[in-house]
């Protein structure tokens, strides 16, 4: 179940979010007394509700709102259990203050925002002595490794303990601790309002992640990135997941440089089957491979990770291949024997995605020039695959067949911006954004305007995430699903209400 925080400085306003949220399934919801900025009527708020309510009133030193005294917030706590409020929480200090009464159910609460104690389980076991129905305990995470910690404590809790890290680091735990035996997580009315740091919306909790249905036998994956909030992955596999009918869940991960190998070794501990890989990890996570899949290892790079059940943890690239992929089915090349040998290939760019690029041309038989802003790493790579570099000025000395941007410009915010002038651009021209946010970049638009035929970042982005797909579960993708829920969450009026 997943409890929603409301926080609104009024009444009616309260009531009507409680209102609303039932209406898009929420089963229960917190209403944030501290947040109500006149004189508290929680028989108001608790009349004809129409779902079971927390009972909170936070204080300032806990991140609260709650600035008038503590004796009238006890009253006021008091008057919420006397009222026939479902829940009341009640932090360490003054549970004692506040005997049982009735049936209100009592949620014994502690919250860190500096760091994840070492003694998790002495801490539960503290706070369920404290004639606790339920326990929660939310705490900063500094270490992904602090996810298990705290998913370990609520499976070992002694009485039904929710169990949340905090910042972008526990993400994981807002959505797996049910998984370990929490009654609820929380969740946030709308992700501009977020009451706790790395809080995800209800929207985000039911809709993207599905979290009620993620239960002990729901198989795991996820993305390694850092930073992750960019990460468009766990909406597209979560909703090709559901498509498929398959019972997996997909999450964000975010895993600084320097825990990539620590967080490995809890991968068996999370239970992760597979994962996607972004910046910056895509070459580091090499050495925590026992096999690589052959062009992976020649471009250096992987993107996917397979944990097999004979625990062998496998590397691919399936950038290289989704790229080529959404290259050949360009109309005139589809079909065609050997359609890229002997074309004429200029790729913007040397990172990661430059690279898979440019080996896969190089072994399709084109003939590729590299531009890129530094000329050295340009010529590092065209020396590898037996390409040409030139200078980044050069990038419009010749006449090209195909044109690939691998940087990000023209990538949201910067769309007034594209890597090669429009007056360069040929009727016929192959041109092939990889940038996806947004699908239209500023090129796309002037390729398609000049008529050269268009190969967008999302079509190379759904591609490998069909490809992953089929990497983590044996099965094709959904592909039609993976791209509607891409294009929509890269819509412009999207990025607007959500951020
Ligand atoms: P990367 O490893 O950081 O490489 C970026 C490359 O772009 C570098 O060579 C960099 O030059 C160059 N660059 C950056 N800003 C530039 C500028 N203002 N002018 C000229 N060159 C510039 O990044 P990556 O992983 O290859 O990703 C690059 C882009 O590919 C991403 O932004 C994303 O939009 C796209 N991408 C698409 C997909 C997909 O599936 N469609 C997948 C992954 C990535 P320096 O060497 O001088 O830094």
């Amino acid at each position: 179940m997943i409890c929603v925080s409301i926080a609104r400085g009024r009444h009616r306003y309260m009531m009507a979010e409680h209102r609303h949220l039932v209406e898009q399934g929420a089963e229960l919801v917190e209403l944030r007394l501290d947040y109500i900025r006149r004189a508290v009527n929680v028989k108001r708020l608790l009349n004809n509700r129409p779902s079971p309510i927390i009972a909170t009133c936070r204080r300032e030193r806990d991140h609260g709102k709650w600035t008038k005294s503590e004796r009238e917030r006890l009253m006021l706590l008091r008057a919420a259990i006397a009222d026939g409020a479902d829940y009341v929480d009640l932090e360490e200090d003054i549970a004692d203050q506040i005997p049982r009464y009735g049936q209100t159910k009592r949620i014994i609460s502690y919250h860190n925002f500096e760091e994840t104690p070492d003694d998790l389980l002495g801490l539960a076991n503290r706070l369920a002595s404290l004639d606790a129905d339920i326990v929660k305990i939310a705490t900063m995470a500094h270490d992904p490794h602090d996810n298990i910690r705290m998913l370990d404590m609520v499976k070992r809790a002694p009485v039904p303990t929710v169990g949340i890290c905090m910042g972008e680091l526990g993400t994981p735990t807002r959505l797996l601790t049910g998984r370990y035996g929490a009654p609820f997580s929380y969740a946030t009315f709308h992700s501009e309002r977020t009451l706790a740091p790395g809080q995800l919306s209800f929207h985000e909790m039911k809709e993207v992640y599905d979290y009620d249905r993620i239960g002990p036998q729901t198989s795991l994956y996820g993305v390694i990135a850092d930073p992750i909030g960019h990460s468009y992955s766990p909406r597209i596999h979560n909703a090709a997941f559901r498509a498929a009918g398959i019972d997996a869940a997909y999450l964000p991960f975010r895993v600084p440089r320097h825990f990539l190998s620590s967080f490995f070794d809890d991968v068996p501990a999370l239970g992760v089957r597979g994962l996607s890989v972004t910046i910056p990890h895509k070459e580091s996570v090499l050495r925590l491979l026992t096999k690589v899949d052959k062009a992976a290892d020649k471009i250096g790079a992987v993107n996917t990770v397979v944990f097999q059940d004979d625990g062998q943890i496998v590397g691919y690239n399936t950038d290289q291949k989704a790229a080529m992929a959404s290259l050949l089915a360009t109309p005139g090349l589809k079909g065609r024997e050997a359609p890229l040998e002997g074309q004429q290939a200029l790729v913007l760019g040397a990172g990661g995605v430059a690279r898979a690029i440019v080996y896969g041309l190089v072994r399709h038989g084109a003939q590729v020039t590299i531009a890129s802003r530094t000329l050295a790493r340009a010529e590092d790579l065209a020396e590898q695959f037996n390409a040409k570099a030139v200078t980044w000025a050069e990038r419009y000395g010749r006449r090209w067949d195909i044109v690939i941007n691998g940087t990000p410009i023209g990538m949201h915010p910067n769309v007034e911006e594209t890597p090669y002038e429009k007056q360069y651009l040929r009727r016929g021209m192959i041109v092939f954004d990889t940038v996806y946010n947004p699908e239209n970049t500023l090129l796309i638009k002037e390729a398609r305007a000049k008529e050269c035929r268009v190969v967008t970042g999302i079509d190379m982005f759904v591609r490998q995430a069909a490809l992953q797909f089929k990497l983590f579960t044996g099965q094709d993708a959904p592909r039609d699903v993976m791209r509607d829920e891409m294009r929509q969450a890269t819509s412009p009026a999207r990025r607007r209400s959500v951020g």
